[in-house]
């Protein structure tokens, strides 16, 4: 029963090191949060040890009686949360959520719609060597070159062109919000599934601060962990209708034994969500991503060709267009490492340079909301990253500028080593 560091402090010190960079870095992955201690108290439990292949109340192992307390938890508050009839809390991970829900509405062959890859969209939703591009014909649709935006007219005449038997609304890099209710009338149109993965979303549409896309999608699928704040892992939504075939593709379809210990991790976090607090932040999570648009496209930042896709956004993320300046997507992401601030580099649509160095930066504000950033703080970090992308800058007096920010807004204080 030795404790980690003793038992090996090789990946102790590893672990120590992560929270060392998370505690001391201003995280603006669009994708990461922080979970709260609690969340990780849950994932970090005995749960871990026990098998329960199927559902609460029909396992295929004895001693499920308390797991099933936990699932159950889980299910109703999901279901609570963003009111849809039915809910499977078991995915793994959104990817194994995604291929789960298609696995129970299609047959390999079928034809799927979704965003390109390179336009926003996930590679679960059609990308050519993941699952998805493999067992579907796969047409991809765009936004629109001028206004950064799907384009909802190709949405519609592709569909009618290629009659899918799924479209998939949902994106990883997209700073605006989809019309649901379009989506569907296209769908109901050609006899297709509509899916709606909102996995960066479903922290917004949580607090009411997003359109829900469960009254309009036949499933919706999500991870928990983006801007809902939880563990990492997936969720499928789906009408009663769908119920028994959304379980059992995932279980036996696509998993075996549940993440019991992740699943009570979801149930806290679903608690979280749930409150004026957590709705609070997402409100702070929405007004940093609109103050940092604003500031990265003023005229002193603009006149070294950075720009931002769409001109702003509606969500927690910004995309940077840097196909004007002299800097590319791999140097943008590298200088602001450098000066402690995390973000990833992202192609943008029609990228003149190629995808490992891409004219692009994802950021978003989730992780920092999470941390207690204010308006007045996501307005430093913004001037922060603007005088970073000009093309020449002081690194020293930006480090000091992000260490007074972390400084000033502590994230785990009660974590020990
Ligand atoms: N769906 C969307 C829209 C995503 O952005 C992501 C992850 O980035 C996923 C699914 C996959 O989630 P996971 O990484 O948990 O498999």
């Amino acid at each position: 029963d030795a404790p980690l560091h003793e038992l090996d402090p090789d990946v102790a010190a590893a672990v120590d090191a992560e929270l060392d960079r998370q505690q001391s870095t201003l995280e603006m992955i669009a994708s990461e949060n922080f979970a709260p201690v609690a969340v990780m108290e849950a994932q970090g439990s005995v749960l871990t040890n026990k098998y329960a292949e199927g559902y609460p109340g029909r396992r295929y192992y004895g001693g499920c009686e308390h797991v099933d307390v936990v699932e159950q938890i889980a299910i109703d508050r999901v279901k609570a949360l963003f009111g849809a009839e039915h809910a499977n809390v078991q995915p793994h991970s959104g990817a194994q959520a995604n291929a789960a829900a298609m696995f129970a509405l299609l047959k390999p062959g079928d034809t799927i719609m979704g965003l390109d890859l390179a336009h926003g969209g996930h590679l679960t939703h059609g990308m050519r060597i993941n699952f998805s591009g493999k067992l579907y014909d796969v047409v991809a649709y765009h936004v629109d070159g001028e206004t950064g935006q799907v384009d909802m007219a190709e949405v519609e005449r592709l569909a009618k062109e290629s009659r899918p038997k799924l479209i998939v609304a949902g994106w990883s890099a997209y700073p605006r919000q989809l019309d649901f209710a379009a989506f569907r009338r296209i769908a109901d149109e050609v006899g297709a599934y509509l899916m709606v993965d909102m996995a960066h979303f479903a922290g917004l549409v949580a607090a009411g601060l997003h359109p829900s896309p469960v009254p309009h999608a036949h499933v919706v699928t999500t991870t928990t962990h983006k801007t809902l704040g939880g563990p990492r892992g997936g969720v499928i939504l789906s009408t009663a209708e769908l119920a028994k075939k959304i379980n059992s593709a995932v279980f036996p379809g696509q998993q075996g034994g549940p993440l019991e210990h992740v699943i009570a991790a979801k149930a806290v976090a679903f608690k979280v969500a749930a409150s004026e607090e957590f709705a609070e932040r997402q409100r702070r999570t929405l007004e940093g991503a609109r103050i940092l648009a604003e500031r990265l496209v003023r005229d002193d930042v603009r006149e070294h060709g950075v720009s931002v896709l769409s001109g702003g956004t509606d969500v927690h993320l910004v995309l940077v267009d840097l196909r004007d300046s002299a800097l590319d997507g791999q140097q943008a992401e590298d200088r602001l490492h450098e000066i402690g601030i995390t973000v990833n580099r992202n192609a943008v649509p029609n990228d003149p340079r190629p995808p490992m160095v891409t004219s692009g930066l994802r950021i978003g504000t989730p992780a920092l909301a999470t941390r207690g950033f204010e308006a007045r703080d996501f307005a430093e970090v913004a001037d922060v990253i603007a005088e970073a992308l000009k093309p020449s800058f002081d690194a020293e007096a930006l480090k000091a500028r992000v260490a007074a920010l972390v400084a000033a807004h502590p994230l785990y204080p009660g974590v020990r080593k």
